[in-house]
């Protein structure tokens, strides 16, 4: 299977480093063939993405803070100088107050909340408008969510209540983007240890219990959810569209602990 994405360019939003879900996916991307460019968040992490940037055979590097409105559509007429269209964009940014990813959602501020849904919600519709302009032949649209989403996990707090959100934008956007021919759908991941999982009350003890608990007894890796990137971003997925496709070793689909398995 080579070549699948021959001929297709596009953005990928939220590469920090090498452990991101970001780069999982670019990786298998440009590996298919696909032609990418990249967004950062700040100087600092210019000096980690452009190296990475560079082993995909990338030189488009674009600055771009996704909770300010100008930088967004500077960062698409800096795209638009060097390709006039594009086939997909990956979304692979969130963030929170860390301080506030720990102990008790009640306690969340009024700030954080819709900092949060700023930049972790708000972006994706955001970055799909400007997508959209540059889509005139259809193209795809896929972001980064998480089971706490769903159900309660200790600790993601507000973090759940904007995937929530996210996941919700996945559907309406779907709809609004479907008579463009744009398909916009989501990867809920299961845990993974990276920058941003780190900023997560004791993370390593969701890290265990999926582990665990899931019915693949392991859990992923950014390798699992770049072959699901490529799927959902090439035409393989040329039917689908609004679905949160989980990535978790199936954890998703248990309701109950099984009696023999280990205490954690
Ligand atoms: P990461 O730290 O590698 O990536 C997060 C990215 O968000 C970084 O590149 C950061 O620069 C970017 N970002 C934050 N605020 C931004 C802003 N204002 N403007 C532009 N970029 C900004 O971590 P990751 O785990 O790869 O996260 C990527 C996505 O995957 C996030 O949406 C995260 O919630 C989601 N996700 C992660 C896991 C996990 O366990 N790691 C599981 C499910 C979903």
């Amino acid at each position: 299977m080579t070549g699948l994405m021959q001929g297709k360019r596009g953005l990928i939003m939220g590469l920090a480093n090498d452990k991101s879900l970001a780069w999982g996916i670019a990786k298998q991307l440009a590996e298919q063939g696909a032609e990418l460019a990249f967004t950062y968040q700040g100087e600092a992490l210019a000096k980690r993405v452009r190296p990475l940037a560079e082993q995909l055979g990338s030189d488009t590097l674009i600055e771009c803070d996704v909770s300010d409105m100008d930088r967004l559509d500077a960062a698409f007429a800096q795209l638009a100088d060097k390709w006039p269209t594009i086939d997909f964009v990956v979304h692979a940014i969130g963030f929170s107050d860390k301080n506030q990813l720990r102990g008790r959602y009640y306690d969340t501020s009024l700030d954080n909340f819709l900092m949060t849904m700023n930049i972790s919600v708000y972006s994706f519709t955001a970055v799909a408008r400007r997508a959209q302009a540059m889509m005139p032949n259809g193209g795809a649209l896929l972001t980064l969510t998480y089971y706490g989403s769903e159900k309660v996990v200790p600790h993601y707090n507000v973090m759940g209540v904007a995937k929530s959100a996210l996941d919700t934008s996945v559907q309406y956007l779907a709809v609004d983007l479907g008579r463009d021919n744009i398909r916009v759908n989501a990867i809920s991941a299961g845990p993974i240890k990276t920058l941003a999982a780190s900023g997560i009350g004791d993370f390593r003890y969701i890290l265990k219990w999926n582990e665990l608990n899931s019915p693949l007894k392991r859990n992923v890796t950014i390798d699992d959810v770049g072959g699901a990137g490529l799927y959902l971003l090439s035409d393989l997925s040329s039917g689908v569209t609004g679905e949160i496709h989980h990535v978790d070793a199936g954890y998703n689909v248990i309701g109950m602990k099984a009696e023999d398995a280990p205490d954690i």
